[in-house]
């Protein structure tokens, strides 16, 4: 028998947010809980993220009047996600709990004081399948000042806003160019950040805000967080989960779980030797997972039997590495780039070969498939004159200038004509020519007739609400033009254990390893291979915290 230095009810590994909301369950059951959280901040890459959840049918969008239902809902998820034997994460019964208990989740966190809310409009990345909606499925958290965690303040993980804006605010703030509304919202925004410091708050929104309230409920209702301790193993007797090995003031601590332990440590993002195994081509260097994503908690399962799918598949986030950003925290996006007006994407042959509007993860899969039979890594976004004077441009405002090195380093290329180009890019001028003017000619007809790009509601989000006749297609045709690297990095992985409908972790034949619940990206998704809407690794990840949380409960009820 392992000798227990101490002993809590629930043990949770990780401080992602479905440890937290987990951990918030436990306690509202009267149980107590103990954090263990690797790095010395707390929220993960979730703290990080944008915070938004995808939650079907959820009590935001009834109060909008936006329809849904877990019915189509449902057959929304079944549409996209699907069964494959190869993608073991999704089953009907695993995507029927989550349809069911994100939106008791996200009551749950609101009857514990987490401020939330939806974003208008965020299409679900396939509207145009059965049960999708354009309006969207999205939760976020509003506003949070940070000054509320008091000593926990600066143990709380940083987000990457910089501004006191939400989410909703910052995605429009790039059309200050276009619209009144925009110039408004940046003097809002502005105004909003300035006064709240002079009046001593420190506002943070999107995951930092998720994150940060859930710290501050978490500590309010006395769950003992701990950082800097990593799990180095679990301890299972008699096939058992029954605690972990962590460390205490630097010697090796024994913690004993009486109802159970869940697992919430990330994926494997940031571990090079898992990538080249399970996801050969993509780099440490392209991730914006945080650094304590590295997947030993993934392997210790698997150790004790656990089986594990998906581990090919990230949550890709397409971006472009300008000199100077390659260590950023966030490298800059872009999947704003090549779907806005006047930009296109191609592989090394100056060939189109996508729509560049749709689900990030898709988008990064087709650029590794590309690659298997034409050079794609790194694609190349090709852009005009209008484009630079209208649009961001990896991280910097329109029509600004842009700093001497993007140049000088050969970043950012330019040249009067489109074949002057494709000779920089070592690219056959005829072929690039051609492809633009291909291009030009679907936006003259205003359809994108190879790829379609601009039929679903999603690639419109993301092109220009202001251009006319489409949001997202417009010509590639004032000179200079110019193109930039783009490589398919990620937000984080998607496998990893197999849990069922109860959140525990299972074996290849099915069993369940008594004692051990896993959820986030330390699982293989329910959402299986696919990327339904925004949120959907967030949504997930507090989902089954949550379910977790109640099963381990109900199965040692007092
Ligand atoms: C910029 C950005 C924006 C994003 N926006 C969104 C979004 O809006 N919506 C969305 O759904 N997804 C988004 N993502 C992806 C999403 O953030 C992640 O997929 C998700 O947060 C992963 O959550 P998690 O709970 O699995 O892990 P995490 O939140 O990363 O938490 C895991 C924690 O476990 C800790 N840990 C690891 N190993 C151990 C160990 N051995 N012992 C103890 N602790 C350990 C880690 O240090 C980490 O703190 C975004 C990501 C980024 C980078």
């Amino acid at each position: 028998m392992q000798a227990f230095d101490e002993t809590f009810d629930f043990v949770v590994v990780g401080s992602g947010g479905g440890s937290m909301c987990g951990g918030l369950f436990m306690r509202a059951s009267g149980r107590s809980v103990v954090i263990l959280e690797k790095t010395s901040l707390v929220g993960g890459t979730t703290a990080r993220s944008g915070g938004v959840m995808w939650i079907p049918n959820n009590p935001f969008m009834r109060r909008d009047g936006v329809e849904d239902s877990p019915e189509k809902a449902s057959a929304y998820l079944d549409a996209v996600v699907g069964d494959a034997e190869d993608a073991p994460g999704t089953t009907p019964a695993r995507r029927r709990t989550y349809v069911a208990e994100a939106p008791r989740m996200v009551a749950f966190l609101l009857s514990q004081g987490i401020k939330l809310t939806r974003v208008k409009s965020w299409p679900d990345y396939y509207d145009e399948r059965e049960g999708g909606t354009e309006a969207g499925r999205t939760v976020v958290a509003e506003l949070f000042d940070v000054n509320e965690l008091g000593p926990w303040k600066e143990k709380l993980r940083p987000g990457f806003v910089t501004y006191a804006a939400s989410l909703e605010e910052l995605m429009q703030l790039p059309t200050y160019k276009q619209a009144w509304s925009g110039k408004f919202l940046m003097l809002k925004v502005m105004l909003r950040t300035v006064v709240s410091r002079l009046a001593g708050k420190r506002l943070v929104s999107a995951g930092a805000a998720l994150q940060g309230q859930m710290l501050r409920a978490a500590l309010k209702t006395g769950i003992d967080i701990r950082t800097e301790s990593p799990v180095r193993e679990l301890v299972v007797e008699n096939g058992v989960v029954t605690g972990v090995l962590t460390v205490k003031d630097g010697r090796p601590w024994a913690i004993g779980a009486q109802l159970g332990v869940l697992v919430n440590a990330g994926g494997f993002a940031r571990n090079q030797a898992m990538r080249d195994k399970y996801q050969p081509g993509t780099s440490v260097l392209w991730t914006n997972a945080a650094e304590g994503d590295t997947g030993e908690m993934i392997e210790e399962m698997m150790r004790h039997g656990a089986a594990i799918g998906q581990m090919e598949e990230m949550v890709g986030y397409q971006s472009t590495l300008a000199p100077g950003t390659e260590n950023n925290d966030v490298k800059p996006p872009a999947q704003s780039l090549t779907a806005a007006p006047h930009a296109i994407l191609v592989d090394q042959s100056g060939v189109r070969y996508m729509n560049e509007g749709g689900s990030y993860m898709e988008y990064c899969r087709k650029m590794l498939a590309r690659n298997k039979t034409v050079p794609a890594v790194p694609s190349w976004a090709i852009f005009d004159a209008a484009f630079l004077r209208n649009y961001m441009l990896a991280g910097t405002m329109p029509g600004s200038k842009k700093p001497d090195s993007w140049r000088a380093q050969n970043y950012l290329r330019e040249a009067a004509t489109v074949g002057e180009l494709a000779a920089l890019l070592d690219i056959d001028p005829a072929t690039l020519t051609a492809t633009v003017a291909r291009f030009n000619g679907f936006v003259a007809r205003n359809c994108d007739e190879d790829f379609g790009r601009g039929a679903r509601a999603y690639d419109r989000w993301l092109g220009d609400p202001y251009h006319r006749p489409s949001e997202t297609l417009g010509t590639i045709a004032e000179a200079p033009f110019y193109a930039v690297p783009v490589v398919p990095g990620d937000v984080s992985t998607y496998g990893g254990v197999v849990t069922d409908e109860n959140a525990r972790v299972l074996r290849e034949d099915g069993s369940i390893i008594q004692g051990l619940y896993a959820t986030g990206t330390s699982t293989a998704s329910v959402m299986g291979r696919a990327y339904p809407g925004a949120g959907s690794s967030v949504g997930p990840a507090f989902t089954w915290g949550f379910v977790a949380a109640q099963h381990a409960a109900r199965a040692n009820a007092r």
